[in-house]
């Protein structure tokens, strides 16, 4: 029986981080500054308040400018979206980064809609997605970009390969479908009312779960040999405990195992290539900016 290559997305994203890194100092010679990213948190919400100061750390620890703007959690649309006008005109920042959730008063598709698409180093502006869905250069969601760059690495060339993703979320599902169309692979996109999900999924070459449901998908979905990226993140809480339960993504991974041909694992797989890709973007960014070509390699 073989048994699936465990895909190291921490390895892989911290070499490209490093190749990041590398490439700042070219930039600061050109460009005369460092490259800066900007990231606003709304409230205090403890989860986002933790993304926040690991992004701002990589963003540092890669030779960048690290700008935090914390708004208290009663703040009025206004005043998010004139902060996100201000960066918007802010020469030293290059990315900006609104971390979602936001409290619920505030209106997200508006707040979101205000960062000039040139520093949404997220992806989720409605330019940023028109681009990506042209196919015009612009800059695209971090997970999926990991994502695809994993796949990329495992398999070469992903021309004509049938690729299944399931989960069609702005963030994730339809990006990853996007990306995934442009490198030439033919892709469904499968979502809470697609009909016997297993054996859609066992068509495909490449799958991508990005669902929030913990182990949904089995071993005997796939098809032998299919490369498999979990981008799914579920605590599983022991039951009737207040503890921590361990980290699961949306595949079964120890049932997937015998039949994928490689299959990243929760923890360390897709997760630690989201920060290395907004790294990444806000590099890709800069050099735009400055009127300087992309960044290689990166
Ligand atoms: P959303 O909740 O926004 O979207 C989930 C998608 O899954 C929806 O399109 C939904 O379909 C679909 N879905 C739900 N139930 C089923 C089902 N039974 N069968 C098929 N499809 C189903 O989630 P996100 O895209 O934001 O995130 C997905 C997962 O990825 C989560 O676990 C999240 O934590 C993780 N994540 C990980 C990141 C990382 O850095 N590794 C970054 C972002 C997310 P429908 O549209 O029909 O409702």
């Amino acid at each position: 029986m073989t048994v699936a290559a465990v895909i190291d997305g921490k390895e892989f994203a911290n070499r490209l981080r490093a190749r990041i890194a590398g490439a700042v100092p070219a930039f600061v010679k050109a460009a005369g500054r460092k490259p800066g990213l900007a990231v606003v948190l709304v409230g205090d919400d403890p989860a986002s308040a933790v993304y926040v100061g690991s992004k701002g750390k990589a963003t540092v620890a890669a030779g960048m400018a690290s700008f935090e703007y914390r708004l208290p959690a009663d703040a009025s649309q206004d005043a998010v979206e004139s902060l996100l006008q201000r960066l918007n005109n802010d020469g030293a920042v290059d990315g900006i980064l609104l971390q979602l959730p936001l409290p619920t008063h505030l209106d997200e598709q508006s707040a979101v809609g205000m960062i000039d698409a040139d520093k949404d180093v997220d992806g989720l502006t409605p330019v940023s997605t028109g681009r990506l869905a042209l196919g015009i250069a612009g800059l695209v969601p971090c997970t999926p970009l990991g994502s695809l760059m994993l796949l990329q690495d495992q398999l070469g060339d992903l021309s004509g390969k049938e690729a299944v993703v399931i989960g069609r979320s702005i963030l994730v599902g339809k990006p990853m479908a996007q990306l995934l169309l442009g490198a030439n692979s033919t892709v469904t996109l499968a979502h809470s009312r697609t009909r016997d999900l297993a054996a859609v999924v066992r068509r495909a070459d490449i799958v991508v779960a990005a669902v929030g449901r913990p182990e949904m998908v089995k071993g005997d979905w796939l098809k032998p040999g299919a490369v498999v990226i979990d981008v799914g993140i579920n605590r599983l809480a022991p039951a009737g405990s207040e503890a921590k339960g361990r980290l699961v993504g949306d595949v079964d991974y120890h049932d997937a195992l015998p039949y994928a041909q490689a299959i990243t694992p929760v923890p360390g797989g897709v997760g630690p290539m989201t920060i290395a890709c907004l790294l990444r973007n806000t590099l890709v960014a800069a050099h735009r900016r400055a009127g300087l070509s992309d960044p290689e390699g990166i």
